[in-house]
């Protein structure tokens, strides 16, 4: 198994994204994913009957690590190949505009293993938390925004995002990011390189976009016993997050899943 292979993409890295005059934010999904099967949800349960024992599976586990009642906008299911899908293994984004409903995207081959398909699974679920419209209201525009904003919109001063940028990445916005010189297939490289050198970051990965930063380092205060060692600034990450009761209710939940 080589993980090296293994991308975990946002929507918003994977949707190309369009700005038109007006606002108006419209999305269009380049198909990066080879699909075994859509399913349309309603809460933890798949609309179709007749789902494949594999799909269901990976379904169920979502639900079981983060219950229905914690991601009401999930109204799709997208079982996919990750090996065939050049080894993205999992997504998620709104498949409309205003961002009612969303799209959940999982490998349900096991191409990685249980447990790496289980931090996938924390990792999009710290997206959908993230970008959700109580975090960037609809129709916030990206221009002019403080922060680093995503093409969903600026995060709200009140956002997790936002309070996560202001103290790990402050003064980087968006225009710094598209400055930057990327690496093939947007991987580690140039200015991402040099920030991943200080140490601060959970993994290659988390250096590359503030976004992708926040989601890895979810994951791994949610999996993780304790903070790592030898980091100030990925201890102070994992204490971002304890300082949300709702997050840490999320994370019990999750470890007691995992545990089980
Ligand atoms: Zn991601």
């Amino acid at each position: 198994m080589d993980l090296t292979q293994k991308k975990l993409l946002t929507g918003g890295v994977m949707l190309v994204v369009t700005l038109v005059a007006g606002g108006l934010l419209l999305l269009v999904l380049s198909s990066p994913f080879a699909t075994l099967a859509v399913y349309d949800v309603e809460g933890d349960v798949l609309s179709d009957q007749s789902a494949t024992s594999a799909d269901l599976e990976v379904w169920d586990r979502f639900n079981e690590i983060f219950p229905a009642d914690t991601h009401p906008e999930i109204t799709r299911f997208r079982a996919i190949d990750a090996v065939e899908s050049g080894g993205i293994d999992g997504s998620v984004y709104a498949s409309n505009s205003d961002r009612t409903e969303w799209e959940l995207v999982l490998d349900t081959t096991n191409a990685y293993g249980r447990q790496e398909l289980d931090r996938t699974i924390i990792h999009e679920f710290a997206h959908l938390l993230t970008l959700r419209t109580d975090q960037i209201p609809v129709g916030s525009s990206v221009d002019g925004c403080a922060v680093y904003a995503p093409p969903e919109g600026c995060p709200a001063q009140d956002s997790y995002l936002h309070a996560y940028f202001s103290e790990f990445w402050p003064g980087y916005t968006t225009s710094e990011f598209s400055a930057e010189e990327k690496g093939e297939g947007g991987d580690c490289a140039g200015e991402c390189a040099t920030r991943f050198d200080t140490g601060g970051f959970v993994t290659e990965y988390a250096a590359t976009i503030p976004t992708e930063d926040i989601a890895e380092s979810f994951a791994e205060w949610v999996i993780s016993d304790g903070p790592p060692e030898g980091s100030t600034t990925q201890a102070r990450k994992f204490e971002f997050f304890d300082r949300y009761p709702e997050l840490v209710a999320l994370r019990d939940q999750a470890r007691a899943a995992l545990g089980g």
